[in-house]
């Protein structure tokens, strides 16, 4: 019998490009770009729609109105024409459940007249309000099943695209979820709310500092993004990959990353080919992709756009995922977006990089060239990081799912600790403000350093910390424990809101000074230099992946949540409940749900795992060790054989205990199922996946049944 995988390895070698060829001479010039082609954007609604309609729908967006009927009935029809000129026959709600993805449900232009044809029918009330069947989505107890109905509605800031295929296309509008009790059943309501929090926030802030100008301040989200693409035939040969996104199997391969020869290396023809293909389709759908590159570990990559608002980068990022994974199988490839799709290989995370911006133009973390720029940014950005100490845990848990648990503090992504690098120039700044020495700042020794403004901090400097979750980078603050499959909902929902709460206080006693009869300068600086010296202790420069930080953290008070059974409790903690009731953003029982759905993900998600692992031991590894031993038997080989046979009773003893464990859970659910998901399930499964990784470097080839790590991670 010929080795399958050998041939195997000769196909996934070839390529065509069967999305067909792109034309990329053509989109060199100006009035060919495709930039938004596929977007009702505003420079397509202005041209669409009647002029009073087009008017008023603007204004409507600016003072965050609600949206009158009538007038949606206008926009429906300006809508439609323009969806129906791009090949759409359909439209759909697209939505963003707590499952993380993105959610539609496709109704055709197309309704009966009677006479036997049909007419293309869509009107306002389409637009603005859908009624998917909901319960099958998850609510954590928000919604009995009895009262299934929850509706999505048009969030109008977020434009209507098409989406084509190659048989047709389909009118996509952003929508938000709501239960009939108008709790918010998605990622996208709060996020709308936290956004409407920070900016009051940051606007009363602004106002304390003169600024008069600015009547709005907007969250921004720059998302890169990591991802694996392998060959298809590998991924639909491993029950593992294409069932839970990552190899619960597969021994180390001889060759990983230690070559260094992967990050920023040339990219692979096909992977190329891939990428181009995948930004010509987010371009035509208006989201900025801007950078690509090879990652640290062997078939990983990484894509970033160009930083928008919080809610349209949020509803891009879903966007770009999906594009991603629907472009690969052009390519025979596919997309894996898993943390940790191969064990001992870096997993794939998200950085989510975040800053605040006025409508004026103005970016509130840039520190400026002027010394009254510079205490602006000194406050907002004290304000970041005593939101960040303040509420550590939480953010810890936003990012916490199943996928995370190999990756978080595993020396390749940022440690669990959350921590803050500032970088020394910013870091020097806030001592000397805490210290005293600029409290007398007369201009031209602003802050002590000799200078009137601070020294210009290093954008992209080569000295960036890799290691820490939370880092300044000039402009912005990147959140990086993102990982590489989750939503930007929650996270940047949180961000706003733990910030929109520091400005607060920091305002509150930014004034009461001033009451006091300081200056506005004094009153902010000892403002910022309280705040620093009450937060400083989340703020660390060093390596965080030593051991040495893990025992200053501790000392430091800093909480250490290695796993998501252990983060997760803080999406209800009591200091959460009152933030997000505070700011209007979440509920008690929106939050408890939140909960309730992550929590259950995880079990279910392990439980898959379990599970999978069991059944691909038990029929594809063991036989493969069995077919082994009746060889070794067969040519005498009596050696080889009885140690074949000592690995294989060691693979039958560790999938019973996995067994057992699959099938005795506790009879509580929620937490406690969680932990014991963790504590029971995690172990076996490593348990069976030790003694088959070994069997793999024994049985030969041709009887191996899944395709290898070195196959699928260097097969380009
Ligand atoms: P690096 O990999 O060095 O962190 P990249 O250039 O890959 O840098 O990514 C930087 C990201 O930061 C981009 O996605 C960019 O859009 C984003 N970004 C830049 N300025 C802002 C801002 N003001 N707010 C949010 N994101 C920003
Ligand atoms: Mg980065």
């Amino acid at each position: 019998m010929p080795a399958k995988t050998r041939q195997h390895n000769v196909l996934a070698a070839q390529w065509t490009a069967n999305g067909g060829t792109l034309e990329p001479g053509a989109l060199t010039a100006p009035d060919s770009s495709l930039f938004g082609i596929d977007v009702f954007n505003t420079a397509v609604q202005a041209e669409r729609l009647p002029k009073t309609v087009f008017a008023r729908l603007q204004k409507t967006l600016d003072d965050g109105e609600p949206l009158d009927p009538k007038l949606a009935d206008a926009v429906a029809k300006g809508m439609r024409e323009w969806a129906m000129e791009k090949g759409a026959t359909h439209y759909t709600h697209w939505f963003q459940p707590l499952t993380g993805l993105t959610a539609e449900k496709h109704d055709s232009f197309f309704e009966p007249t009677g006479d036997g044809s049909a007419i293309a029918e869509f009107s306002g009330k389409e637009l603005i309000q859908g009624e998917p069947d909901a319960s099958s989505f998850p609510t954590g107890g928000l919604r009995a099943t009895f009262e299934a109905r929850g509706y999505t509605a048009w969030d109008p800031s977020s434009p209507a695209f098409v989406l084509h295929n190659p048989n047709g296309a389909v009118l996509c509008i952003p929508t938000a979820f709501v239960s009939w009790t108008g709790e918010a059943l998605d990622n996208k309501i709060p996020l709308l709310r936290s956004m409407d929090a920070l900016s009051k926030s940051a606007i009363r802030a602004l106002r304390a500092f003169g600024d008069k100008a600015a009547v709005r301040v907007f969250t921004t989200v720059g998302p890169e993004q990591e991802y694996f693409l392998i060959d298809e035939q590998y991924f639909y040969e491993r029950p593992d990959l294409y069932t839970t996104g990552r190899t619960l199997f597969g021994s180390k391969p001889p060759k990983g990353h230690e070559l260094d020869e992967h990050y920023f290396g040339s990219i692979p023809e096909r992977v190329l080919a891939c990428m181009l293909e995948t930004e010509q389709e987010l371009q035509r759908l208006g989201v900025p992709v801007k950078t690509r590159h090879n990652e640290v570990a062997p078939a990983q990559y990484e894509l970033a756009p160009i930083f928008e608002n919080s809610n349209v980068g949020s509803d891009h990022q879903q966007l770009t995922m999906q594009v991603l994974q629907n472009v690969a199988r052009r390519y025979g490839l596919v997309c894996l977006l898993h943390e940790k799709p191969f064990a001992g290989v870096n997993g794939s995370g998200k950085h989510n990089n975040w800053s605040m911006g006025t409508d004026t133009g103005i970016n509130l973390l840039d520190p400026g060239d002027t010394p009254a720029e510079n205490i602006q940014f000194l406050f907002f950005c004290a304000a970041v990081i005593a939101a960040v100490d303040r509420h550590q845990e939480l953010l810890r848990a936003t990012v916490a799912n199943v996928g995370q648990d190999h990756r978080l503090g595993a020396n390749e992504a940022p440690p669990a600790i959350i921590s803050i690098f500032l970088g020394d120039e910013l870091e020097r700044a806030f001592k000397a403000v805490a210290s005293g020495k600029a409290a007398d700042s007369t201009a031209g020794n602003f802050l002590g350093l000799g200078t009137p403004v601070l020294p210009p901090l290093p954008l992209h400097g080569g000295d960036r910390n890799r290691t820490s979750p939370f880092a300044f980078t000039g402009n912005k603050f990147e959140f990086r424990a993102l990982g590489s499959s989750m939503s930007l909902g929650m996270v940047n929902t949180t961000l706003n809101t733990i910030v929109a709460e520091s400005i607060d206080m920091m305002t509150d006693r930014v004034e009461a000074l001033q009451a006091k009869g300081k200056s506005l300068e004094q009153a902010v600086l000892e403002t910022v230099k309280s705040t620093w010296k009450k937060h400083k202790r989340i703020v660390f420069g060093g390596d965080g992946y030593s051991g040495a930080w893990h025992k200053e953290a501790v000392k430091r008070g800093l909480a250490n949540l290695p796993t998501t059974p252990d983060a997760l409790p803080w999406l209800v903690d009591k200091s959460t409940i009152k933030l997000f009731e505070n700011y209007d953003v979440l509920s008690e029982r929106e939050l408890e749900s939140r909960f309730e759905v992550a929590v259950e993900q995880y079990s279910t998600k392990l439980n898959i795992e379990g599970e999978t692992a069991a059944s691909i031991a038990a029929t594809m590894i063991l036989p493969a060790a069995i077919r082994y031993i009746a060889e070794c038997r067969e040519a005498g080989v009596t050696q080889v054989e009885k140690a074949v046979r000592a690995k294989t009773d060691r693979l039958v003893k560790e999938l019973r205990r996995l067994e057992k464990a699959n099938e005795n859970h506790p009879s509580e659910e929620g937490l406690e199922l969680a932990r014991y998901m963790r504590d029971k399930v995690i172990p076996a499964m490593d348990g069976v996946r030790a003694e088959a990784d070994a069997l793999e470097r024994v049985v030969p080839d041709d009887l191996w049944p899944l395709p290898k790590y070195s196959e699928m991670l260097f097969i380009k």
